[in-house]
């Protein structure tokens, strides 16, 4: 295990090199990594043997890019149990894993070597990081879902601090204010709050991520904390995925550890088109390959060299999912984490929306899956009691979830027109 540490500024110095080499010279590296995970899946996964036995291929049929729409694709629904994705011999309790946020209606947890876990969860991070004009020894505030400790390397390198999203926006404000950083990551809708605060510190660098970042919403952020948002595309199974770039021509993928396809452009022939339906696989995940995981997100990927000069391939992701803050009739505001994280381990929901119809009225639309019962709607009213008191829950189960005109699905939606409250550090 130290070895993997030990490794780290080296293997950081070679994807450091990697990002600055011509994209043609990229997607070869990716094609040769493509291949050797694509082999390792077969040959050491009891679930990608039985699927590519069932639709037909062996590893050896794929021989070039055009031939990657043979293989079958990986659903969220085919991480439900993940055993079967594990490959042969690894030992469970020595791997990394990391479980869904409520934001996608979803839950799944994916497995991860260290190796894997420390590339994705670390070494790319901080190249992006760094290509933004972060410094390691840059104040990092990072409000998240969890206030889950800074374990080692991260806060080493970075000086983070982890402040949880759970707590009233009147401490996260303080707690932002004394702390002072000078970046910060967060998601849209909470940041936005901030921005919308009195006697906020400026912070240069913002990092956005998980929620569609709409161009008003970025507007009012960067006003707001005066300062710069770089938006992030990601999702727990692999970590970051792209990543917006000084240049802003889009965002970069980690094309050298992640082979991105969006279904309908790659077939329209890429700029110019809709987006299409994004599919991904990491080149670095031994211990749990995902071969052409469907993320649930459209995007298109972009042809054009980004003036920064880095080879790795641009893309513009379309979130298909954004959440509201409720505001209660006592004027708290409850973060939308704080009711998908109380209900996402609830059993007998495929899917579900959380949607505010009054002040004191709150609608939970759920589809079913067939072991659903009615303990399951239970269930969910009393853990959104917790977070929502003094508020009606009524739970319907649906067939289908709505989606807005837009196409965009809103997790946790708010019919009220209202804006938070105002809280400045010093009331
Ligand atoms: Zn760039």
């Amino acid at each position: 295990m130290p070895l993997q540490i030990l490794s780290m500024p080296a293997t950081f110095r070679q994807i450091q090199r990697e990002q600055w080499l011509p994209r043609q010279r990229i997607d070869e590296l990716q094609w040769l990594r493509f291949r050797k995970i694509l082999f390792h899946a077969y040959n050491n996964t009891e679930f990608y043997k039985k699927r590519f036995d069932t639709a037909g291929i062996h590893p050896r049929d794929i021989q070039a890019p055009a031939d990657l729409a043979h293989i079958p694709i990986t659903a969220r629904e085919d991480l439900r149990n993940p055993l079967p994705l594990l490959a042969h011999g690894v030992d469970r309790k020595k791997l990394y894993s990391s479980t869904t946020s409520g934001s996608t209606g979803r839950r799944t947890t994916t497995y991860f070597d260290q190796k894997c876990w420390l590339r994705g969860k670390f070494l790319l991070k901080l190249r992006a990081r760094l290509a933004c004009g972060l410094k390691p020894w840059d104040r990092t505030a990072i409000f998240s879902e969890g206030a889950t400790n800074q374990r080692g390397i991260l806060r080493i390198l970075s000086r983070c601090r982890t402040f949880s999203i759970h707590n009233p926006l009147k401490t996260q404000i303080r707690e932002l204010t004394q702390f002072n950083p000078s970046a910060l990551y967060g998601f849209p809708s909470t940041l936005q709050l901030f921005a919308g605060q009195r006697n906020i510190p400026p912070v240069p660098k913002i990092f956005t991520s998980s929620e569609m970042l709409e161009a008003g919403t970025r507007q009012k952020i960067e006003t707001g904390l005066n300062g710069e948002v770089f938006d992030i595309f990601g999702c727990s199974e692999l970590k970051e995925i792209s990543w917006e770039c000084p240049a802003k021509q889009g965002y970069h993928i980690n094309s050298d550890w992640l082979l991105v396809e969006s279904l309908e452009s790659a077939q329209a022939n890429g700029d110019g088109k809709a987006p299409g339906r994004l599919v991904v696989t990491s080149l670095s995940n031994y211990a749990m390959p995902l071969i052409r995981y469907e993320l649930g997100d459209t995007g298109r990927l972009l042809q054009k060299q980004c003036n920064c000069g880095r080879g790795l391939q641009l893309m513009t992701p379309a979130l298909g999912r954004s959440v509201d803050y409720f505001t209660l009739p006592d004027g708290m505001a409850v973060s939308p984490y704080a009711m998908t994280c109380a209900i996402e381990n609830i059993e007998g929901m495929a899917q579900y929306q959380i949607r505010q119809t009054a002040m004191n009225h709150v609608i939970v639309s759920l589809v079913p899956t067939p072991d659903y019962r009615d303990e399951n709607s239970a269930a969910i009213r009393s853990s959104l009691k917790e977070v929502l008191p003094g508020v009606t829950i009524e739970v319907n189960k649906v067939a289908t979830l709505k989606q807005e005109k837009n196409g965009k699905f809103r997790i946790v939606a708010s019919e009220l027109n209202t804006n938070p409250p105002i809280a400045s550090p010093d009331e």
